[in-house]
């Protein structure tokens, strides 16, 4: 991390420089995830003599960059996904921004460039966010997609921690991920190429991350599937389906369900969603909230393997599977590719399953205000 003598951000350092070139805003009908951007941006530049400089909002445009910045080379980069919602009160909220501040912070920690005070980058995101506002959609389902940024700027070849970084933002307005209803995905149970491993980075949102996992991705599209379910080891546990957390609902012989997600053991990223609903469905579990559809039910964080999944959809016992995610929220599961063969899942005719779409309903009303809740947070 950076040395505590040296300055932090500083929220009453902004400096704001606004466009005199607005763009066009399009039609919401026409928006394509993460395609189009605001009229701003956010930046912050850092280096190891001053620590961090006055944050600036400026017009939305190109970096310039030295070509030997290490970036460039040894993906010195990561990066945050979060959503600024425009909820039934007409406000602006995000949800849970200081998980994304905290995780953005273990990231930086763990790839070696600079931490900063997570509270002082939300309210000066907050601020870019009130100056772009009038680019989130109306429609229902749509939102501002917000992708925070850190990269190492060092003008060196060589690997080492850099002596300068760069912290952007910048805002997308989005569409709902699924416009049509709920559209289940088909999977690829993927043993030839790893996403993580033990002791690695897979519990990190930086960039080196992301890109290893592209070719698989194509690799199982042209197999019938959308997405990789990424196994790890002999025994074929269940980590992440293509960039999502994953979700199994199994039912025991007296009636109760079972929702279990992989543990946190390092190859898992911890996301914000994951721990959301991990929270509804505990909360369900305890009593301490009704939740339809749902049942009597147990929630774990537990190893599960790809052979326990096949056994279970053979036997009937499996009741539903899905990944979680700030874009899509949740996305169901209906097949997987697995040992040569599918393994179906059951889906409802809604495209969802009982514990899903009770979920579903859970978070997206936090989301919009429909259910008031301290995870929505007041731009
Ligand atoms: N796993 C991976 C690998 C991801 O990139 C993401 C998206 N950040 C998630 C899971 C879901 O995390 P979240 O719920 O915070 O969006």
């Amino acid at each position: 991390g950076t040395q505590t003598s040296l300055p932090d951000i500083d929220p009453a350092k902004l400096q704001i420089h606004k466009t005199t070139s607005p763009k066009p805003i399009p039609p919401s009908e026409t928006l394509k995830f993460g395609h189009v951007f605001t009229d701003h941006m956010l930046a912050i530049s850092w280096t190891q003599q001053e620590g961090w400089a006055a944050p600036e909002i400026r017009p939305y445009g190109p970096l310039t960059l030295d070509p030997s910045s290490t970036v460039f080379h040894y993906a010195q980069c990561l990066f945050e996904g979060l959503k600024a919602y425009r909820d039934v009160h007409g406000r602006v909220t995000l949800f849970r921004p200081d998980m994304n501040m905290a995780r953005m912070n273990r990231s930086a920690h763990r790839i070696a460039l600079p931490n900063f005070d997570g509270a002082a980058l939300l309210d000066v995101l907050k601020q870019l966010i009130r100056l772009d506002k009038h680019w989130i959609p109306q429609e229902k389902g749509h939102s501002l997609y917000i992708r925070p940024v850190l990269i190492g700027t060092q003008q060196t070849i060589g690997i080492s921690p850099p002596e300068s970084a760069l912290l952007y933002v910048i805002c997308s307005p989005v569409g709902p991920y699924y416009p049509n209803g709920f559209k289940p995905v088909a999977l690829h149970g993927t043993t030839e190429h790893v996403r993580a491993s033990p002791g690695g980075t897979g519990a990190y949102k930086i960039g080196a991350n992301y890109a290893p996992g592209v070719y698989p991705q194509k690799e199982a599209a042209q197999l019938g599937y959308v997405q990789n379910l990424w196994l790890y080891g002999s025994e074929h546990y269940l980590t992440e389906v293509g960039t999502m957390n994953l979700f199994v609902v199994f039912k025991h012989e007296d009636g109760s369900f079972e929702l279990v997600t992989p543990p946190l053991d390092g190859m898992i990223l911890p996301g914000v969603t994951r721990d959301s609903v991990l929270s509804l469905a505990r909360s369900h579990a305890s009593g301490a909230l009704r939740l339809p559809h749902l049942g009597r039910l147990t929630v774990t964080e537990r190893a599960v393997t790809m052979p326990e999944v096949r056994e279970a959809a053979q036997a009937g016992r499996l009741v539903e599977m899905f990944g979680t995610g700030t874009a899509a929220i949740i996305s169901t599961i209906d097949r997987i590719g697995y040992d040569g063969q599918d393994v179906v899942i059951p889906v409802e005719a809604d495209g969802m399953g009982p514990v899903s779409r009770s979920l579903w309903t859970e978070i997206v009303g936090r989301q919009t205000g429909a259910i008031p809740s301290e995870w929505s947070v007041v731009v």
